[in-house]
């Protein structure tokens, strides 16, 4: 197994897909789905996955699928891509805008999609000649961003035997053909909150005889996030954001309802799990001065992604090996939430930032905005570094404990 030419095979094998896998994806691009709507684009992965003879199953909601590449007894190893778009309307002006109004990949599903069909499309005529030692699983997750298509692949047995999990995502502010990697918390925890404050309505010439109630959601808006800040360590980051904020329809009537939602991030798993009981206290401690009644409803959202040691070793090794020497580039927590960390409260993996934007441009638009693209020279990049990561993950994870650490890929002969 060591010694292939594995770089040359990628080489051939990118020769022959590369225009394809584009086109894959800009069609991916020009026809976008929401989460858990992702009907299209899981039959057109579906369709090309079959075209090969294999057996992809898609999940019991009808969106998103599981795939396995090879039979063998082997160690097997699982990577993972989300399909769906966001809704955001695409600015760009590209031949392969979107097509659908107020929705577009502006996170790159796209992108990790079409990498992972070209990983699997490899990786099984690997399979074919016996070049696997073990077994790949293609996990295509729908609903990414809602978030919760995680658990649902989970619930459908996909890490079920799973050794090693791994997983990648655009990054506009690394160079294409590189790769952000870190050990340790990659992202953060992100839940949502809403705030529902009530009282009796009235004229806005009398507050005193009501509940001066969008002052006193003012106050929230403000008081919260202050306080919180003073209450909890703050090497834990926690932030609390407002998103949207509603109340009354006159300018001289008081209302009696509003509401206000925002996010609450966090770098801190500790900070994380003590975030809820200490807004509700100063929710209400707020509230209360102000003579509002005050309903918080807290949705937990996704734990902090933990990369792994080991198998950000493996990554490492993988870029170093398949994109040259250099191409692994250290890169920062961030405050962004991706729910691959339910993955790896399961079993150990690691995600990774994948570089797509072109040397030398200044300003590339950042993920979740409607002007955001790729180079799409990533693409290639990014098959040839799941496929080496998959690869890697197999070889060590049959490498009995005991033996040395071995060269795992001689790419050069
Ligand atoms: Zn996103
Ligand atoms: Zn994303």
């Amino acid at each position: 197994m060591r010694g292939r030419n594995l770089r040359g095979e990628l080489d051939a094998f990118l020769a022959e897909v590369e225009g394809g896998l584009i086109a894959f994806r800009r069609d991916l691009h020009m026809n976008p789905e929401l989460a858990f709507a992702e009907y299209r684009t899981t039959q057109h992965i579906a369709d090309r996955l079959s075209a090969i003879g294999l057996a992809p199953s898609v999940l019991p909601r009808g969106t998103g699928l599981i795939c396995e590449v090879g039979s063998g007894d082997g160690p097997t190893v699982a990577l993972r891509a989300d399909i769906d778009a966001l809704p955001v309307s695409d600015e760009k002006d590209v031949p392969y805008s979107s097509t659908v109004p107020g929705v577009c990949h502006a996170c790159g599903h796209d992108v990790h999609t079409t990498i992972l069909l070209g990983a699997g499309l490899f990786l099984a005529r690997q399979a074919e000649a016996g070049l696997l030692p073990g077994r790949v699983r293609l996990l295509f997750q729908p609903a990414e961003e809602l978030p919760g298509g995680a658990l649902e692949v989970m619930a459908a047995g996909g890490l079920s035997g799973v050794d090693r999990i791994f997983g990648l995502h655009c990054d506009p502010r690394v160079d294409v053909g590189k790769v952000g990697l870190k050990t340790g918390p990659i992202t953060s925890a992100c839940d949502r909150v809403t705030v529902r404050v009530s009282g009796p309505g009235g004229h806005t010439a009398r507050p005193h005889l009501t509940a001066d109630l969008v002052f006193a959601l003012a106050k929230i808006l403000t008081e919260l996030p202050a306080a919180l800040s003073r209450r909890i360590d703050p090497r834990s980051s926690l932030s609390l954001v407002w998103g949207r904020v509603e109340a009354g329809s006159a300018a001289n009537a008081i209302p009696d309802d509003g509401v206000a939602e925002g996010t609450v991030r966090c770098l801190d798993e500790e900070a994380w799990h003590a975030a809820p009981d200490m807004i509700k206290a100063l929710l209400e401690s707020v509230a209360g001065a102000y003579g509002v009644e005050a309903q918080m409803d807290y949705v937990r959202g996704v734990p902090p992604v933990i990369n792994e040691e080991i198998s950000v070793q493996m990554l490492i090794e993988a870029a170093e090996g398949v994109l040259g020497e250099g191409a692994s580039v250290p890169t920062q927590q961030s405050l962004g939430g991706e729910d691959f960390g339910w993955y790896l409260e399961s079993v150990p993996g690691a995600f990774a930032r994948l570089g797509t934007r072109t040397p030398g441009e200044a300003h590339s638009g950042d993920i979740h905005q409607g002007t955001f693209d790729v180079d799409e020279t990533c693409i290639a990049t990014g098959v040839r570094f799941m496929v080496a990561t998959a690869l890697t993950a197999l070889w060590e994870g049959q490498r009995p404990a005991t033996s040395e650490p071995a060269v795992l890929m001689n790419l050069d002969n």
